[in-house]
């Protein structure tokens, strides 16, 4: 009996993701096709499959509504974390789980980004570009070493990955800084491009020292200490 229980706990823990939470930006639209709906909630039962709770911008709009409540049906946890005045229920629809209020945008987003173990884009418009890039620009500083998906749902991201790749040719982005970026055309393929990867990058300036940096201790007081 015991050794049942051990080989299950063995075969849970191989099944295991690194992830707890996994942060989307996705549209706070549905999208014109349909497959981009499809893929929000093909994203949320993927994380459901594998044990990973959700962290979002809040709310039951577009394909964020789709996401969640995928996630939140399946009996993942879900977070939502929204800036007070978007709160009203008129404006981002209800957001299924745990509500956190946040007092602007810039908050939400550091929240957003303590609380996730990786990051992943669906379709979206400037809010989920924005969001997006700054996660991306974040693990390029050294701020962070979470990595960072692409849902490349029906090939709605090749001019940005173009024009990525053209910044890398014209010397803007490093290609080590190239690597920060997964993407993927499917959650399944995504999450496990996810599970493997390893910063290739260095950051500017290492993680400790912005973490120092955020609890108040300037690097020469360090170094006096
Ligand atoms: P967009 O791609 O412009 O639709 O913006 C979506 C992203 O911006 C989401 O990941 C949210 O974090 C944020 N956002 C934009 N509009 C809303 C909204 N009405 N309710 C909640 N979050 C929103």
């Amino acid at each position: 009996m015991e050794e049942q229980a051990q080989a299950q706990t063995l075969i849970e823990r191989q099944d295991a993701s690194r992830f707890r939470r996994v942060c989307v930006f996705c549209g706070s639209s549905p999208g014109k096709k349909n497959t981009y709906q499809l893929a929000a909630i093909q994203l949320g039962h993927e994380l459901v499959e594998r044990n990973i709770d959700l962290v979002y911008g809040g709310g039951s709009v577009g394909l964020m509504g789709l996401v969640s409540q995928a996630v939140y049906d399946g009996g993942r946890h879900v977070l939502g974390v929204i800036p007070k005045t978007l709160m009203p229920r008129e404006i981002t629809g209800e957001t299924v789980g745990e509500v956190r209020a946040v007092s602007g945008m810039h908050q939400r987003k550091a929240e957003m980004a303590r609380q996730a173990d990786a990051f992943i884009a669906l379709p979206g418009g400037y809010g989920t570009l924005e969001e997006l890039l700054e996660v991306i620009t974040w693990a390029q500083l050294g701020i962070h070493e979470k990595p960072v998906g692409l849902l490349n749902v029906d090939g709605y991201y090749n001019s940005l990955l173009s024009f990525i790749d053209k910044a890398v040719d014209e010397g803007f982005i490093t290609p080590a800084a190239r690597h920060i970026i997964i993407s993927a055309q499917t959650a399944h393929e995504l999450l496990s491009k996810l599970e493997e990867y390893v910063p290739r990058h260095d950051g500017v300036a290492p993680k400790l020292s912005w973490e120092m940096e955020q609890l108040g201790h300037s690097p020469k007081s360090d170094i006096a200490r």
